[in-house]
């Protein structure tokens, strides 16, 4: 598979170059000629346009250093973090 092969079917999904995940869709392309367009990876966030390099587009190019797992992304912790739910009698009146 090459980066002809992604993106080019209304509606289809793409593979996830940091995640590998197979749901990746396209969020926006270019209003006027679409020589461009955008994906977005719902389960890591990662967000990539269609011009740039294959090293940034193809998961099989997608540097192994920066490739995230599953597990890995379930063990991140919220941006921003969460604080403890407070019980209604902690709260001060
Ligand atoms: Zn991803």
């Amino acid at each position: 598979m090459d980066r002809e092969d992604y993106g080019k079917d209304e509606g289809r999904y793409m593979i996830c170059p940091r995640c590998d995940f197979n749901q990746a869709y396209k969020i926006f392309e270019a209003p006027v000629d679409k020589c461009w367009e955008v994906y977005r990876c719902p389960r890591c966030n990662f967000t990539w346009r269609s011009t740039e390099e294959e090293e940034v587009t193809n998961p099989k190019l997608y540097h192994s250093k920066f490739k995230l797992s599953e597990r890995q992304i379930e063990g991140m912790a919220p941006k921003p973090p969460i604080p403890p739910l407070r019980r209604p009698q902690e709260v001060k009146r």
